[in-house]
């Protein structure tokens, strides 16, 4: 158990522990070994860390803790995707999801528990919005992931040359650029070196379009960004993803040539799901062409997930290729998302957990909007 007052390591990226272990009074390279026990080897019971002296180990077990969520149910799908229901402690519980693939494994992490967005959509939405994750919560979605996938495939020495999650991608529950300070420190552990070792290629943050947060994400942390876009439109996206009266989507696509400006090889996602009668056809491909006119985009075309009572059905398949067929057309690199994990409710848009006080989301949408503007 952990008490109040004990320091959870797993919200420090290595500056932290660092300046952590130099207020006990300590070098800061206990601290980088101590980052490694955590990261790379996957350890949480100091006692275990061989290379820390006895004294400095019983000083840590009094006076820190290294605790992720706990997993309260996995899921894994016919197609070898799982889904973790993870447990909070305050009784939040939120979503994880690993995708294997031939020659990558993508973690889906979540931000936020729910979501302020409410786009039309989406089943985080239906969820409502409870709170900001912490650091150990973002990260410790990694961090937990790693420990159960290396016990399955029985690689246990935290090699970072033979990583089974290669890739993470910010697309779980929430909207990472609502909980910037959090996410970016969480980012930060999973390319360090000495924790996940992973480049800023292989790190996807998706965001509905959180602008001034683009802005500043490229003074920080220029990670592979990509946009929930959905519509080629206003008057549809307005509808589909709300935040876009606010952002609309002119404004949203100088934000992503800002992005990548000066970087000729960088390109954003574009994520457009696709929605049966909505906004699918040939005139909203067109449309789509012309705003993406100038912007350095690739395009991501999204079977819509189904969930209960969701209100929307998934394109044919012959409008998806159709759309894509359109757009490859006129140039822009465009694929079709394959589902994965749907058989258990782990593909896009389905991740729900379960949020308690639920009420506090118009409170905490007012502050957000407040926040970013
Ligand atoms: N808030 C961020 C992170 C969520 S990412 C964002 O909006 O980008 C999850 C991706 O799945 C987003 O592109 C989202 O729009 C998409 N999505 C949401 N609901 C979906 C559904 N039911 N089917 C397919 N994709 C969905």
């Amino acid at each position: 158990m952990s008490t109040p007052l004990q320091q959870n390591l797993l919200n420090l990226n290595l500056a932290g522990i660092q300046a952590y272990f130099e207020g006990l009074g300590q070098k800061a390279f206990r601290g980088r070994q101590v980052f490694k026990w955590i990261h790379q080897h996957g350890f949480c019971d100091f006692g275990e860390m061989t290379d820390i002296s006895k004294v400095l180990r019983a000083q840590l077990i009094s006076q820190a803790c290294i605790k992720a969520p706990e997993i309260a149910s996995q899921e894994i799908s016919d197609d070898g995707t799982y889904k973790w229901l993870l447990r909070l402690e305050d009784g939040n519980s939120i979503e994880t999801v690993f995708i294997p693939e031939d020659d990558r494994g993508t973690l889906c992490i979540s931000s936020q528990a729910g979501c302020v967005l409410n786009c039309t959509f989406c089943a985080t939405a239906r969820q409502g919005f409870n709170r900001n994750l912490e650091v150990h919560e973002i990260i410790g979605q990694l961090y937990v992931a790693n420990q159960v996938l290396r016990k399955l495939t029985g690689n246990q020495d935290g090699n970072n040359n033979d990583r089974i999650i290669t890739n993470v991608v910010m697309m779980g529950m929430g909207e990472p650029l609502l909980n910037f300070d959090n996410v970016n420190q969480a980012m930060d552990i999973m390319q360090d070196d000495l924790g996940y070792g992973l480049s800023k290629r292989r790190v996807t943050l998706s965001t509905s379009g959180v602008i001034p947060m683009i802005d500043k994400l490229k003074e920080t942390n220029p990670v592979s960004l990509a946009v929930s876009l959905h519509a080629p439109n206003d008057k549809l996206r307005d509808q589909l993803v709300p935040l876009n009266k606010k952002y609309p989507i002119k404004d949203l696509m100088d934000a992503c040539k800002r992005y990548v400006a000066g970087e000729p090889r960088r390109r954003v996602t574009m994520e457009y799901v696709m929605l049966k009668g909505i906004n699918d056809n040939e005139k909203h491909a067109r449309q789509l062409i012309k705003i993406l006119s100038g912007v350095p985009a690739k395009v991501n075309l999204i079977p819509f997930n189904a969930f209960d009572d969701s209100g929307f059905e998934r394109s044919g398949m012959d409008a998806i290729n159709n759309f894509r067929e359109i757009l490859m057309q006129a140039g822009i690199i465009t694929v079709t998302r394959k589902t994965r994990g749907d058989d258990i409710n782990a593909a896009c848009g389905q991740l729900a957990g379960s949020i308690v006080d639920r009420t506090r989301r118009s409170k905490t949408y007012a502050t957000a909007a407040v926040n970013q503007s």
